[in-house]
């Protein structure tokens, strides 16, 4: 019998384990036992679904008796114990597997701040290091419209409407007493609504619970309607120097490649847990400057440690950088070994739709627009009469554009128009598709254009009815809540109209 350092004992053990052990102990005893684990748990899924499969089976079959006279519950019950202990054995280790010590946190700190003093990126909402914000308070509200914005967009982009957002709601207290209307205006051509609807139910729990001043606790931020953990700790540590770990896809980024994490994906609840736990232990004895330190590690991750081409000759934590010393140490530098982290599961595929959208043309260069139901994608904002087109019969796509303006119910008699040109009778032009992928989603939009007699233009077209509609001049549309994908159906409208 052979005794490894890693725990393996030979005879005793899964013979692929074994050979993954000894061909690794042959040249790198001392990364052994992490590389073990790592090779194992980032296995191919079918790989590791095959090999459970087959030991489930031969499990089964040891235990099992003879074919004749089992029982189906004996069989149901061997295998779900078979599973059940093989579940077991290929567990994801918990998030004490992986663990920083003192000294490492310590030159990380050392290094990022200093880096941070060197390379600090001057935003509307942050404030220099060294010098001490105006108010805590509209710190606090600052960072949190900033880091609200900053999901899913650009820095560069979010810099011009943080500008326009603080101008129109100043405060917490003036965001909670607008509309929801006015608040998908100034953020309109963001995307991602339900942030600006967030943002707004936020500032009415402030106002109405603390009495518009922004809570100074990582667990008070937490129960704000649309405050996450990275958001409360990004408050909690840069508005009122707490030490709480912001923990967003840069950090996890960074920290995985630092510690040659990838055994764990990333996007799974696990790996939240887990880089949560490790983004913390790198703050260990953080005497000062959390704030700082929780912004200089998403810059690094957004300036240096980038997803496809880490600049390392540039990064202050080379020096500690697991990844980057497992790079060099390949018989040639293999930046791959860089890139495989962090390990993260691929999202489902974004579902295909058609979405049919008719731009009804009205008196003095009026829009009909209509409202989206205050749930679901795109929640609340203004829209030109648009259906998602579920149709899947061969059914002429004419007959469903009527069959839309049918369904909007705005007044129109879809009998009042034609698609065949006659002479006198209003015509639906078609104006051509192009594809919007939201992130789940990636619709084809098919548009159509149709100006409208004055003879047809109902009483109903008011703001009453069951879905809210009204007509809008055309100079009004830009202050109007709505999304890129609908200016960009107007963009279509207008390059056509030119
Ligand atoms: S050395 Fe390279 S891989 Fe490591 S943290 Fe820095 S940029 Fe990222």
């Amino acid at each position: 019998m052979r005794f490894f350092p890693c725990g393996l004992v030979s005879g005793a053990q899964c013979c692929q384990m074994l050979c993954q052990c000894t061909s690794r102990y042959r040249h790198r005893s001392g990364l052994l036992y992490l590389a073990f684990v790592r090779s194992t748990y980032s296995m191919a899924p079918q790989t590791r679904s095959r090999s459970v499969a087959s030991q489930v089976r031969t499990a089964a079959e040891k235990k099992a008796p003879p074919a004749k006279t089992q029982t189906r519950a004996k069989k149901s019950k061997i295998l779900s114990d078979a599973k059940r202990r093989q579940v077991k054995t290929l567990e994801v280790p918990s998030a004490v597997d992986v663990s920083v010590e003192q000294g490492l946190a310590d030159h990380v700190q050392r290094n990022l701040l200093g880096w941070y003093d060197r390379n600090f990126r001057a935003l509307p909402w942050r404030t220099p290091p060294g010098e001490k914000a105006a108010s805590n308070a509209s710190n606090a509200y600052a960072i949190w419209v900033s880091e609200i914005m900053l999901q899913q967009t650009q820095v560069g982009t979010v810099v011009d409407y943080f500008a326009r957002w603080m101008q129109r709601f100043p405060t917490v207290i003036a965001l909670a007493g607008a509309s929801l209307d006015e608040v998908n205006g100034v953020w309109a051509g963001l995307g991602y609504y339900r942030r600006s609807k967030m943002l707004h139910e936020g500032a009415q729990y402030v106002t109405d619970v603390h009495q518009g001043q922004i809570p100074t606790t990582y667990e008070q931020l937490l129960k704000i309607p649309g405050i996450g953990p990275y958001t409360a700790a990004a408050i909690a540590s840069i508005a009122f120097n707490q030490c709480n770990a912001a923990v967003d896809g840069n950090v996890i980024r960074v920290i995985s490649r630092l510690l040659c994490v990838g055994h764990v994906a990333a996007n799974s609840t696990q790996g939240a847990k887990l880089f949560q736990q490790l983004a913390t232990e790198m703050m260990k004895g953080l005497e000062s400057r959390p704030g700082d330190y929780n912004q200089a590690l998403m810059d690094l991750g957004a300036t240096i440690c980038t997803p496809r081409a880490p600049k390392c000759s540039a990064c202050p934590l080379q020096a500690q950088c697991r990844a980057y010393k497992e790079a060099q140490s390949a018989p040639e530098v293999d930046v791959s070994l860089i890139l495989k982290y962090p390990n993260k599961t691929r999202k489902a595929k974004a579902r295909e739709e058609t979405l049919l959208c008719c731009i009804v043309v009205g008196k003095d260069g009026h829009f009909l627009v209509t409202q989206r139901p205050d749930k679901g994608l795109l929640a609340g904002l203004w829209e030109f009469p648009a259906v998602v087109d579920h149709n899947t019969t061969t059914e002429d796509i004419n007959s469903r554009l009527l069959d839309l303006l049918n369904r909007i119910g705005c007044g129109l008699d879809p009998k009042a128009f034609d698609l065949q040109d006659t002479p006198g009778v209003p015509t639906i032009r078609a104006l051509g598709n192009f594809v919007h992928v939201f992130s789940h989603i990636r619709q084809t939009v098919m548009v159509w254009a149709v100006e409208v007699p004055e003879k047809a233009l109902g009483s109903s077209l008011g703001v009453s009815g069951e879905t809210p509609r009204r007509w809008v001049h055309e100079s009004k549309l830009a202050d109007l809540a709505m999304s890129t994908q609908m200016r960009k159906v107007f963009q279509l409208f207008k390059s056509t109209n030119t």
